[in-house]
């Protein structure tokens, strides 16, 4: 047992061996292959033989290697969810990703009037885009939409009441809860009607002079079913109006166009909630939307005006990179060419019959434990809970279990990241740009392929 561990190289020894790898600093090289040395320790604890000195090398030279990559990485979604708060939501569109390069490569006119030569205000350069494509009297980006709706409370209700249905007084998800949000704004909370059933009438009971605002909130990630009643936004809109309150709409995903021409239900849009009397609607920029993280307030043009006057409209600013890139993704709707050119409705469009090969290729790269099957890619994240379209997917049961090659397709560079469902993993080519087909084929045929090593598995 001592002679295992005395056989364990020293910490020179190995620092000698990595060699090519001087390019670190030594401290970092010494840490980590302290750090490969203690593992060796460990192993030989347990039992083990002593690793000699190429595998302890080898071992300090993978811990330096994983330092150096990003902690931050792309992934390849096959998960078959369009919008997944924790793969970052949606992919941007090229002239959005080149906007974003070019304002990020120099210093640009963010708060600098070029025609004045003084001092401009950031949120102008979106007004006329949020104008054109919701049809508000102005509108301004912050951080998020937890933000927009923390803001529009802070300012517009805070000491007062918000009437809030008890079957919108929800989770959204990473523990964001409408109430918390509002206790957080300062606001009171009155919860009116039951979970499944609330009419006009119980929001007008509620009514009283302390009353600052309606909050609707779209319920976008769960469905309530059956013996259910919510007033239309234009009977809320009278009702708030004829008290002075406001009506304030929590859009989730915020849709831009007709989610219905995309084969899936209709979604709320912008237009139409301004247009029902919603004073303010809210919503993200990275969902539906198509482009960066922001949260974006749009609607009547004194309130607008108010918040960007607003202390917290400089806590919650957006910078030039957002900018850049929600412009660029704005214009799409502007010039019409969004089916085309923003990844999520270019990825919704697509038909069932362009899937199959892809689809195809992988359960057989998979040999004799990959399958074709039908499937949902579901749009996920702010949209109806249920929304999707349907797919083909490969479906692969390996030798050691779905669970197995879900965890092994993380590992990939890139990681893949699939769904596990009954057994299997699933892998849906809607969510994968083709660009990336071959690598999810290779490294499904190196891991159940022929030959591989789960292959030749009893
Ligand atoms: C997603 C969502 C939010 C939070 O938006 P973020 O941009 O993630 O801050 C708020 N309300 C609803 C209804 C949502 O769906």
């Amino acid at each position: 047992m001592s002679s295992a561990f005395r056989s364990i190289p020293s910490v020179d020894a190995v620092l000698g061996e990595l060699g090519g790898n001087g390019s670190w600093p030594r401290a970092l090289a010494v840490e980590a292959v302290r750090t490969a040395i203690a593992q060796a320790r460990e192993a030989v604890r347990e039992g083990g033989p002593s690793p000699d000195l190429a595998t302890i090398t080898a071992e300090a030279e993978a811990i330096l290697a994983g330092l150096a990559r990003p902690s931050l990485r792309r992934v390849v979604n096959a998960s078959g969810v369009i919008l997944q708060t924790n793969l970052g939501r949606a992919p941007l569109s090229e002239r959005a990703m080149a906007a974003m390069a070019e304002a990020a490569s120099d210093y640009t006119n963010l708060e600098f009037d070029l025609d004045e030569g003084s001092r401009g205000s950031r949120h102008e350069h979106v007004r006329d885009l949020l104008r054109r494509t919701t049809g508000a009297e102005d509108g301004l980006a912050v951080n998020n939409n937890a933000a927009a709706l923390l803001m529009a409370l802070q300012v517009f209700a805070q000491g007062l009441e918000v009437i809030v249905s008890r079957g919108e007084a929800v989770e959204i998800g990473g523990r964001f809860r409408i109430p918390d949000v509002l206790r957080q704004s300062g606001a009171r909370l009155v919860e009116v009607g039951t979970t499944n059933r609330t009419y006009v009438d119980d929001y007008a009971e509620a009514i009283t002079d302390e009353t600052a605002a309606i909050l609707r909130v779209h319920r976008s990630n769960f469905q309530v079913t059956g013996f259910t009643a919510r007033p239309e936004l234009g009977e809320l809109a009278r009702l708030a109006h004829e008290h002075g309150a406001l009506l304030l709409d929590d859009l989730g995903s915020g849709c831009l166009v007709e989610t219905a021409e995309y084969g899936v239900g209709h979604e709320p849009t912008v237009r139409e909630s301004l247009a029902g009397g919603a004073d303010l609607a809210l919503f993200s920029g990275d969902k539906l939307l198509g482009g960066p993280q922001c949260g974006l307030i749009v609607g009547r043009g004194d309130l607008v005006a108010t918040l960007r006057r607003h202390p917290l409209a400089r806590a919650l600013r957006v910078d030039k990179l957002t900018i850049a890139a929600l412009n660029a993704t704005l214009m799409a709707y502007v010039a019409g060419t969004e089916r085309e050119e923003i990844p999520v409705w270019r990825m919704l469009a697509l038909e069932r019959e362009q899937l199959e090969p892809r689809a195809r290729a992988w359960a057989e790269a998979a040999g004799a434990g990959g399958r074709v099957v039908e499937s949902r890619t579901m749009i996920g994240g702010g949209a109806a809970p249920g929304a999707g379209r349907t797919s083909w997917c490969a479906a692969l049961r390996p030798e050691r279990g779905a669970e197995w090659l879900a965890r092994a397709l993380r590992e990939a560079e890139p990681p893949i990241v699939a769904r596990v469902e009954g057994g299997e993993a699933l892998l849906d080519p809607r969510t994968v740009s083709e660009g990336d087909d071959g690598h999810v084929a290779a490294t499904i045929g190196g891991l159940m392929g022929p030959g591989s090593s789960a292959d030749s598995q009893p």
